[in-house]
């Protein structure tokens, strides 16, 4: 199948290394959003990493929820300027979109929020949505971005959203805990037991685990909608699923 358009949302655990931002993975994050386009399928990127970009430049102690606001605020505008410099490179811009889950909420910002995105995306500008953690913060707590980027892909008319993890796809359990761990190729629902398990994250950085993504999955599926889940440290599968409706790993949740 051929989407028209995706939301793709990468996790702080995938753009964070060694403490910072990684170039690299942002650089092969925006080189394959650029090809996407160039197929015509149109991409909104919600991105996670404003608060590993805040505190390469002031390190203050990220258990903290005020601190974590305030490294949120400083890194956001570093983090966009990365993109933007990485986007230039292929002639194209990006832009910023601040939201909070109660955003979407209200009918009114939700349509305000959808004129101005379906403009951006004829214009051929990439939108980058993050949590506006000076004022919400759901996100920088738990889940890393999995429910809004689940809410983004309903309220702004995406097909799929792909959630790129430190994970490589769903497993039947934990695989850094149990060895004989299964790859869950495609999920069509997801029960209540599945959803009360432990969040699990992996890394400091990191806050959802395996449960808000099934949450975010199951958002999705309750309104027609698919979500992809694999890892953002290799793009091939991801590449090879959306451009060659080739399904080799990471998990489809579909109907
Ligand atoms: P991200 O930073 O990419 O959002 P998290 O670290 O928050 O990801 O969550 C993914 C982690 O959840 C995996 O690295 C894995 O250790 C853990 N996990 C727990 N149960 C499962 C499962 N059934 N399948 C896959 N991963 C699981």
């Amino acid at each position: 199948m051929k989407f028209k358009r995706v939301v793709i949302k990468v996790g702080s655990h995938v753009l964070t290394e060694n403490r910072a931002v990684s170039k690299k993975r942002m650089i092969d994050l925006v080189d394959l959003i650029a090809r996407l386009m160039e197929r015509d399928i149109e991409v909104i990127l919600v991105s996670s990493g404003a608060v590993s970009a805040g505190y390469t430049v002031l390190p203050l102690d990220k258990l903290t929820i005020g601190n974590k606001q305030v490294l949120a605020s400083i890194g956001q505008p570093l983090l966009l300027k990365m993109y933007q410099e990485k986007f230039a490179k292929y002639n194209l811009l990006c832009s910023q979109i601040l939201l909070s889950a109660a955003d979407l909420d209200s009918k009114k910002r939700t349509h305000l929020a959808q004129v101005t995105i379906d403009n951006l995306l004829k214009n051929r500008v990439v939108p980058i949505i993050n949590e506006n953690d000076v004022i919400a913060t759901e996100e920088l707590v738990f889940g890393d971005n999995d429910q809004l980027s689940a809410s983004v892909t309903d309220n702004f008319n995406a097909e799929l959203l792909v959630i790129l993890s430190d994970i490589d796809a769903l497993y039947t359990k934990d695989p850094r805990r149990h060895s004989d761990a299964e790859i869950r190729k495609e999920v069509s629902q997801i029960t209540d037991e599945e959803l009360k398990d432990m969040p699990s994250p992996n890394g400091e950085f990191a806050t959802g685990g395996i449960v808000t993504k099934l949450k975010a999955a199951k958002y999705l599926l309750d309104r027609d909608k698919q979500m992809f889940l694999s890892t953002g440290f290799k793009l091939d599968d991801i590449e090879s699923f959306l451009l060659n409706g080739v399904h080799r790993g990471g998990t489809l949740f579909k109907k």
